[in-house]
């Protein structure tokens, strides 16, 4: 079991906050599983030191950016080009199996069990149910694939959306349709911002959901958490009673969690 791991991505400090959420979430329901993020050489002392602290492994990576700003621009997102630093995770051999999870998402319960799961694996994106959502996947390291899915997307030149997410779709193009064991339940994968359009499946599926994803623009980080009367405030507009449900169940682990480390990391970096 040892040489498996859950892995994560952080090229910013807003993002690595969300990274340190994802691990703290995972140890709460108890994994067994290693817990690596890669990160680029720009995060502040802090979180990097907070980082070392809450996951077994760091590792630095190059980032990787599609330059795509045609595709980013029909997609209305124009940060997502650096996601492509994501495919460095094919590089980490050391581990035989790995499970990546985007930096905004918050585990609700175990997902140790994706290990059974072969490359790749992943669930259906509620935008376009025919690509899978790269922000939950189960993947074999190998830099045999990561040199492939580097030649693909300069032969491809980048991605039909200019993220990660259009150049592993494509490269993994029989997913669609090959083997339904490699499709996971939605419920591995929630995009919060869908869930208004689906409501009565969130309310009955409710107990099942074992990961939400901050999908889109808004991310739990941007918004303020007030833990006197448990309110959050922030770019709330047009967020769902559920989804603002999800956005606390994010900011109570970060509260609970990990401001707790944060703050004596912060002492020990600055000592009164
Ligand atoms: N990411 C990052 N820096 C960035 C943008 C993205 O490290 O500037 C990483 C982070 O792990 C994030 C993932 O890439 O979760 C995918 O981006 P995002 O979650 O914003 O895409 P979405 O899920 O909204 O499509
Ligand atoms: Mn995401």
């Amino acid at each position: 079991m040892s040489s498996e791991a859950f892995v994560t991505l952080a090229t910013n400090d807003g993002c690595a906050l969300g990274a340190l959420v994802v691990a703290e979430s995972l140890r709460k329901v108890g994994t067994q599983r290693n817990l690596v993020v890669m990160v680029s050489r720009t995060l502040s002392d802090l979180i990097r030191q907070t980082l070392q602290n809450s996951f077994d492994e760091v590792v630095i990576v190059d980032e990787l950016n599609s330059n795509d700003e045609q595709h980013l621009r029909l997609l209305a997102r124009p940060e997502l080009g650096v996601t492509f630093t994501k495919i460095n995770c094919w590089q980490l051999e050391k581990y035989s199996k790995c499970v990546f999870l985007d930096a905004d998402i918050v585990v609700l319960q175990n997902i140790d069990d994706l290990f059974d799961r072969e490359e790749l694996s992943a669930a259906p994106d509620a935008g376009w149910p025919d690509c899978f959502n790269s922000g939950v996947f189960v993947y074999k390291p190998s830099k045999e694939t990561f040199r492939k899915l580097v030649a693909f997307a300069n032969q491809q030149g980048a991605s039909f959306d200019g993220g990660d997410q259009g150049l592993l779709n494509a490269f993994f193009s029989n997913w669609r349709s090959a083997d339904i064991a490699r499709h996971l339940p939605f419920t591995y994968n929630v995009t919060s911002n869908t869930f208004y359009s689906y409501v009565p499946a969130v309310t009955q599926f409710r107990n099942d959901i074992r990961v939400v994803h901050f999908a889109g623009a808004l991310k739990p980080w941007q918004l303020t958490y007030n833990p006197q009367n448990e309110q959050l405030s922030g770019n709330l507009g047009g967020q769902h009673t559920v989804q603002r449900e999800f956005l606390l169940a994010w900011w109570k682990v970060m509260y609970e969690r990990v401001w707790p480390r944060l703050s004596k990391q912060n002492q020990q970096l600055n000592p009164s």
